[in-house]
């Protein structure tokens, strides 16, 4: 592909806001460590015991919230990117912080939801939220209790706004998935998506994930470097130096 790319696609996972002072999942010390995912994200274990499921994401939620928790440098080339770029820059997350809004992505489609969203069981309103969801809460529109539960996709859910994403990825020219193990459905097989729609596509991650071999290029590495070295790169628009020294098999 020559010239700088139109239609960008960008996935992001966990990996992307660990140097923030986010727990991954899957990584060593990572969420899973602590936590089954049977215990507190599914619907049943929100029909089982919605206190304990309501206090994993209230923990979640505190954290978020503390000053400690910053946009990095990869959540802000992104928004770079997005700003910069006269094509389309689509921003897709599994994450459910608010990394790339506040370093100034201006939109982000949360595919599998947002922590600091609540959203009512019965009526599927969702409302802004930056303290605890606790059941004894009076719901803002049924005003009734036991009604607001985090605005997550558990598993077993069907993630949110797939529509808009498969009309990005029809018309993609190049997506790139960033810090994502490849290992969560439907995100892992966007990039099937986009190469049958012969797109270009690239992995930055901090080691290959599951789906690594779908990729037509990669860089390896932490996204706090390598991600800020891509933008720049692109917003260069210099092909022969888009990605210098990069190969399928290189681990830097
Ligand atoms: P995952 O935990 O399965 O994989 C994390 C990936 O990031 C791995 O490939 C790992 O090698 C890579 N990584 C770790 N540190 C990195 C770094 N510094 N730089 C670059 N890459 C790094 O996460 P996933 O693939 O996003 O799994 C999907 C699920 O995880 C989603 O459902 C998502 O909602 C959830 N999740 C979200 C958050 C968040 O909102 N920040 C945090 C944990 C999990």
């Amino acid at each position: 592909m020559t010239g700088l790319p139109k239609n960008i696609v960008i996935l992001t996972g966990a990996g992307i806001s660990a140097e923030s002072g986010i727990d991954t999942f899957r990584d060593e010390g990572g969420i899973w460590d602590n936590h089954r995912i049977e215990d507190v994200c599914t619907p049943e274990a929100f029909k089982r015991n919605p206190e304990l499921v309501q206090e994993f994401y209230n923990v979640r939620r505190a954290a978020l919230l503390s000053p400690e928790i910053k946009p990095n440098a990869a959540h802000y080339a992104i928004a770079e990117l997005q700003n910069e770029h006269s094509g389309t820059v689509t921003v897709i997350t599994q994450n459910i912080d608010n990394l790339h809004e506040r370093a100034g992505s201006t939109k982000v489609i949360h595919m599998h939801g947002e922590l600091l969203k609540a959203r009512c069981i019965k009526t599927g309103r969702c409302y802004d939220w930056n303290t605890n969801i606790e059941q004894s809460d009076i719901c803002p529109c049924c005003h009734t209790k036991n009604t607001l539960r985090p605005h997550i996709v558990w598993f077993g859910e069907v993630p949110l706004m797939m529509d808009e994403i498969y009309k990005a990825i029809e018309k993609v020219d190049l997506f790139v998935a960033i810090g994502t193990s490849g290992s969560v459905y439907p995100a892992a097989s966007f990039v099937t998506e986009a190469n049958a729609r012969d797109a270009d596509t690239l992995e930055i991650n901090l080691k290959p994930g599951q789906n690594q071999s779908l990729f037509k290029r990669a860089i390896y590495g932490l996204a706090t470097e390598k991600v800020p070295f891509w933008v720049e790169s692109l917003l260069k628009n210099n092909v022969s130096r888009r990605y210098p020294g990069l190969t399928k098999k290189k681990f830097d």
